[in-house]
């Protein structure tokens, strides 16, 4: 499973879209919403991110808890490139 090393969001999935460097090119770490130009898109804390994302996260997996997603979000985001 390829992540975007920001948001958790899977890239390895039809519609992914990854963002773009300062030169144009495609970044090899992070999506198209947090990174566009070689800048991340606002400036959030890894909590700020997690709640952020928990919508999508519950969508994509209803039969999990708010409360196993979130633990499992705190284990994940860490170790993540842009929040290690
Ligand atoms: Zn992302």
């Amino acid at each position: 499973m390829i992540l975007c090393q920001s948001c958790a969001m899977p890239m390895n999935v039809p519609g992914a879209r990854y963002g773009t460097e300062k030169d144009g090119s495609l970044s090899r770490d992070y999506c198209s919403y947090c990174y566009k130009g070689g800048e991340f898109s606002g400036n959030p804390t890894m909590e700020e991110m997690i709640q952020a994302c928990l919508p999508f996260e519950k969508a994509a997996r209803p039969d999990k808890s708010e409360e196993e997603l979130l633990k499992e979000m705190h284990e994940l985001f860490p170790t993540l490139k842009k929040w290690r």
